[in-house]
């Protein structure tokens, strides 16, 4: 590690495949020892239903980092982390065993080729704003909006905590058709 401050990054997490609590559960596991960041909090796992063609709904989850890899490099680590999990995406909006997207990195705006920061379905999902708020509720985006304000207009249609039943069965996977 440099001697630079850390950068406070938010993870998405998001899976609806090959048992997706597990997967989610391995995702903080695999975050926790990336190089030069260190995992400092992981958001409790929520049950949303699926945006997109009829599947099965996703476990959903939120970690924050505190890393000194550069935006682009935690990209990097991030889609390493993806493809060990196998990840399977036959269609755009389809299916996946693990989706990590990067919702923030610290107070940075990028819209580069291949990472926009703040994420831009950051500020209207409701499986990423409530596990947000969970771990991070004082949050401002970089645009100054308040995490808390960005909540009063995301209902939580269908997001549910994951129970402690699903979590020792692994049944967690009813859909909403
Ligand atoms: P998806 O798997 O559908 O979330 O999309 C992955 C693609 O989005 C990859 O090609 C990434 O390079 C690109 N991408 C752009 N911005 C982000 C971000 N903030 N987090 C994760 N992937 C991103």
């Amino acid at each position: 590690m440099t001697d630079a401050a850390p950068i406070t990054a938010y993870i998405g997490l998001g899976s609806n495949l090959d048992n997706p609590h597990t997967q989610i559960t391995r995702a903080f596991d695999a975050l926790a020892v990336l190089p030069d960041s260190k995992l400092v909090a992981r958001s409790p796992l929520y049950r949303s239903r699926a945006v997109g063609p009829p599947q099965p709904d996703y476990i959903n989850a939120v970690a924050a980092l505190h890393t000194r890899l550069p935006a682009l490099a935690l990209l990097d680590a991030l889609q390493g982390i993806e493809q060990a999990h196998r990840r399977v995406r036959k269609q755009h909006w389809g299916p996946r065993t693990l989706d990590l997207d990067l919702l923030l990195y610290g107070e940075h705006t990028l819209d580069l080729p291949r990472l926009s920061v703040p994420h831009p379905y950051l500020s209207e999902r409701n499986f990423v704003l409530y596990p947000l708020a969970d771990i991070a509720p004082t949050l401002v985006l970089p645009d100054g909006r308040s995490l808390a304000a960005l909540l009063e207009h995301c209902d939580r249609d269908g997001l549910v905590p994951v129970n402690e039943t699903e979590l020792t069965t692994g049944a967690v996977s009813g859909t909403h058709l």
